[in-house]
């Protein structure tokens, strides 16, 4: 493994642990925003039960998600297939991985693929 693949590793670790974390916790954290947000007034999207509760689940989604991505790029370092896409095999730039560690596409794929709508 190369010194860029192991700092990527290092990264999708780190950030699928405080994922998972997040995850763990986050019911409690926003029951208890749900509770001390009313007396704030100052965030007015946070106002009711409602609101904090849609966008938990919002989250949950975005978070489980990006969670399945970065265990999919952990997957392919231990494959050594790691920082090639996916779709097209081509090598990724490192430019890329360093903003997003879990992308597995190329930025031609990623885009093709979401005007698929996935
Ligand atoms: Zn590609």
């Amino acid at each position: 493994m190369d010194a860029f693949t192991q700092e990527m590793q290092e990264q999708l670790l780190k950030a699928r642990d405080e994922i998972r974390a997040k995850l763990a916790n986050e019911g409690d954290d926003f029951r208890q925003e749900a509770q001390t947000s009313s007396g704030r007034g100052d965030s007015s999207d946070l106002a009711s039960d409602e609101g904090v509760y849609r966008k938990m689940e919002a989250l949950n989604a975005m978070d489980a998600r990006k969670l399945k991505a970065i265990e999919g790029a952990l997957q392919r370092i231990s494959d050594g297939k790691y920082g090639y896409c996916l779709q097209c095999g081509k090598k990724i730039p490192e430019g890329r991985l360093r903003a997003i560690p879990e992308a597995v596409l190329c930025v031609e794929c990623k885009s093709a693929n979401e005007k698929l709508g996935g």
